[in-house]
């Protein structure tokens, strides 16, 4: 990293990078999750649900390419193995072991609100001391306030549909 660019960091770097790894192991698992729900996903609204998905997986793997770039522009280095990302995850991964669209959405909704939780951490931790990752978390953050809202939206229109048939 520039020199200038590192004495402007008026915290921990090495607390920067964790913070920035943790975010990025929970990018990848939540890439995976969204990618493999789309694949398996049954039940009423599927299409619509799967474009969805598809959409905020790949929004998911942007943001951990995001991510990577700021840890490497810190001299940091991402998290080289899958392994690791079980290690450091703050959400974890929730398999998608019941494939019925209903409760693929309550398990990404349940995910998109944990990633709203640790980006806003993110900020309250960083501030100021480090304005370049504030600006990347505001970044994200805005796209994860989106996914929850969208998927939220899906639920309900999904609940009225499933309420009217029963
Ligand atoms: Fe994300
Ligand atoms: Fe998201
Ligand atoms: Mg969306």
């Amino acid at each position: 990293m520039g020199v200038r660019g590192r004495e402007i960091v008026g915290m921990n770097i090495e607390r920067v990078v964790e913070l920035l790894n943790k975010a990025f192991a929970d990018e990848w698992l939540a890439y995976y999750q969204y990618w493999v729900g789309a694949k398996i996903i049954a039940g009423p609204m599927k299409d619509a649900v799967i474009a969805e998905l598809m959409q905020h997986a790949a929004d998911e793997l942007r943001h951990a390419d995001m991510v990577s770039n700021r840890i490497i522009q810190l001299g940091g280095v991402p998290l080289t193995t899958p392994k690791q990302w079980f290690d450091m995850t703050n959400c974890g991964y929730d398999e998608p072991s019941d494939p019925f669209v209903k409760r693929i959405l309550e398990q990404n909704i349940k995910g998109e609100r944990c990633a709203i939780s640790v980006y806003h951490a993110i900020l309250e931790e960083v501030g100021t001391k480090d304005p370049i990752t504030y600006n990347l978390a505001v970044q994200i953050l805005q796209d994860e306030v989106e996914h929850e809202e969208d998927l939220q939206s899906l639920f309900e229109d999904l609940e009225i549909m499933l309420g009217a048939r029963s």
